[in-house]
């Protein structure tokens, strides 16, 4: 909250600080710090599982050290002496797997914890970003952040803990009991070893790289496919389906090969990787069989240094994949973290509000200038002035991509002006609390509203939490909903489907606007609100918003100039500044650009309802 008033301060405009995309340890351990008991414990019980692993190889090699003596000679009983060996063995064993259980069960405690504070927290700083930090990021990436960066980031931090931790012990503990074993057999190893770790994790990264290309090859088959898919009307239209299909065949194509390529990889190096472990084996029995001979090495403890030596390999192996995990995981947190710690330039909330009784609903546009941050070179709005008195209608027309949209959008606040200031009732948006704004003053209602997947019920009520039953049904009838909303089966519960999916185009605007009414908003804004409808619904729709609008100020944005003709004043834009202002029949008198627009579109469509 610091940093966003801290933000507000600003001059209007400026971009968003976009933090470091490095990995955040400040961040890290705020999620990490509540855990820190737990965690604790989780590694005490991971290093004591190792230590017992380490323990184990040691008691296997008395144990052979028993069982060769009865080999050479039978006498006295076996099961007598290897008893207590072997009692102690199986302690440890279960010892091993009771911390084993522990430790895991204690980090995917810490990992799910973590990982739902995480996404909880990136959820809500996203949703507190700039309209204009949306304008430059898809919402696939974002989501990607949610899901599989937290997903990868959790899996590579319960790994290094459990895997890293365990392998760096059992790596040292067992080093140490080589080394008593015996000095000459852990120095030959000490070479050995690292340098055919070097030899596999070079191959290992050249794997990994393929592996990587060969992901992105199956991502650009499948992106082939989602296009084609979700496209098949326009796919059908143009008769592409087979070039579609040659485009998806070649892409498969391209990411056999290369799994192919990978798969021989993988066949190499396991190959090598067996011969060489089977080498060093053979190599430690010979040299150790020798020492054996020599009377310098028992058998037992051969067989305690072979078992070891294992352990070493196993946790260095372990080790080299944990490294690319770490690095994978370091860099899927760092993009976790770098949009939570993002603070957006026009806060959620913050700033005063009009008392109910005082406000007027007067805006005025004083001199604005705006591009947006997005495409900073390119002014949309110059200089721009335009007054909406209380209570009044003003019709914005103009050409499409002429700016009306954008007039819409500093209104409700998705972004601040450039240059030149909005007021409501004298006041500067800026000093107005944003949440205030939208939620009680403003209704905005555009070409294509959007629903959501839930009950036409919550769907009204999404303006106005808490809205009772009645004040729903009101808004409905206002907006001229109530009646086909009842004739479903399902009344107010009927669920509207993804993005309302399963409504027409006029059913769909009179729930907008039902939404929009039930927060009884004194401002209004009609953004095109019927110009994709056909003639029928937009008589409903136009019905519906003429009702919504007395006593409102309103502004309508209207492409089409029959909607607009009510208005009491009408402004029309041009390059990004209003160009002429009056009633209809003055403007039609002056026969300037309004007269142009009006006499043109009564060329192009003839009945003033047809679609466009
Ligand atoms: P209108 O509503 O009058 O058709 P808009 O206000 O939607 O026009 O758009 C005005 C100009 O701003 C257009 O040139 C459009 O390309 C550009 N524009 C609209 N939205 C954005 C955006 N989010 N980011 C960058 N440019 C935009
Ligand atoms: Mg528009």
């Amino acid at each position: 909250v610091a940093l966003c008033e801290a933000e507000e301060a600003r001059p209007a405009g400026s971009k968003p600080c976009v933090v470091e995309s490095h990995f955040n340890w400040r961040l890290f351990w705020q999620f990490l710090h509540p855990h820190l008991l737990v965690l604790g414990t989780a590694i005490v019980l991971a290093l004591g599982a190792a230590l017992v692993n380490v323990q184990i190889p040691l008691l296997l090699g008395q144990l052979v050290e028993i069982v060769a003596k009865y080999t050479r000679e039978h006498v006295g009983s076996f099961l007598n002496e290897s008893r207590n060996l072997g009692t102690k063995l199986l302690l440890l064993y279960g010892l091993q797997g009771l911390l084993t259980f522990g430790y895991l069960v204690l980090l995917s405690r810490i990992g799910e914890r973590m990982a739902v504070d995480m996404r909880r927290a990136l959820f809500s700083n996203l949703l507190r970003q700039d309209i204009a930090f949306f304008d430059a990021k898809k919402t696939g990436q974002l989501v990607s952040r949610l899901t599989s960066d937290v997903q990868e980031f959790k899996s590579s931090f319960k790994l290094v803990i459990s895997q890293g931790l365990r392998s760096c012990t059992q790596v040292v503990g067992c080093l140490v009991s080589l080394s008593m074993l015996s000095t000459r057999l852990t120095l030959l190893l000490m070479v050995a070893t690292p340098a055919l770790m070097g030899v596999g994790t070079l191959m290992g990264s050249a794997l990994r790289k393929l592996s990587r290309q060969c992901q992105e090859q199956v991502a650009r088959a499948t992106g082939v496919a989602d296009e084609a898919l979700g496209n098949v009307r326009t796919v059908r239209a143009f008769a592409m389906e087979q070039r579609e299909e040659e485009r998806y065949g070649a892409e498969l194509e391209g990411s056999r090969c290369k799994a192919e390529e990978l798969g021989r990889g993988i066949a190499l190096f396991q190959g090598l990787s067996n011969i060489a472990f089977n080498c060093m084996v053979l190599g430690t029995l010979f040299i150790g069989g020798s020492l054996v001979a020599g009377q310098q090495l028992k058998g037992g403890d051969l067989m305690s240094f072979l078992v070891a030596s294992q352990t070493v390999q196993r946790s260095m192996a372990n080790l080299s994949i944990l490294f690319g995990q770490v690095v994978r995981g370091l860099s899927a947190g760092a993009r976790v973290f770098e949009y939570m710690t993002l603070s957006p330039c026009i806060p959620l909330s913050g700033g005063s509000c009009i008392p109910r009784e005082h406000l007027r609903g007067s805006i005025t546009f004083h001199n604005v200038s705006f591009s947006y941050p997005s495409r900073p070179g390119f002014q949309v709005l110059r200089d721009f002035t335009l007054t909406l008195p209380p209570g009044k209608i003003v019709a914005l027309v103009g050409q499409s991509g002429g700016g009306k949209t954008t007039v819409a959008s500093l209104l409700e606040r998705f972004y601040d002006p450039t240059a030149g200031m909005v007021t409501l009732d004298g006041w500067d948006l800026r000093t107005i609390d944003p949440s205030w704004l939208r939620g009680q003053v403003v209704g905005f209602i555009s070409q294509e509203p959007v629903l959501f997947g839930t009950t036409i019920m919550e769907n009204i009520r999404f303006g106005k939490l808490g809205a009772s039953d009645e004040e729903v049904y009101t808004a409905a009838r206002e907006a001229n909903a109530h009646e086909f909303i009842t004739s479903f089966p399902e009344g107010y519960s009927t669920v509207v489907g993804e993005r309302g999916a399963t409504l027409s185009g006029g059913q769909k605007q009179r729930l907008a606007i039902a939404r929009a009414l039930i927060k009884q908003p004194t401002v209004l804004i009609l953004d095109e609100a019927t110009s994709a409808l056909d003639s029928e619904s937009e008589r409903v729709v136009q019905e519906a918003l003429d009702r919504a609008s007395t006593g409102r100020t309103v502004l309508v944005i209207a492409h089409r100039l029959s909607t607009v003709r009510g208005a009491h004043h009408i402004v029309v834009m041009a390059h990004g500044q209003v160009c002429e202002a009056g009633t209809h029949e003055e403007l039609l008198r002056k026969g300037g650009l309004y007269a142009e627009l009006i006499r043109r579109q009564a060329l192009d469509s003839p009945p003033p309802e047809a679609p466009r």
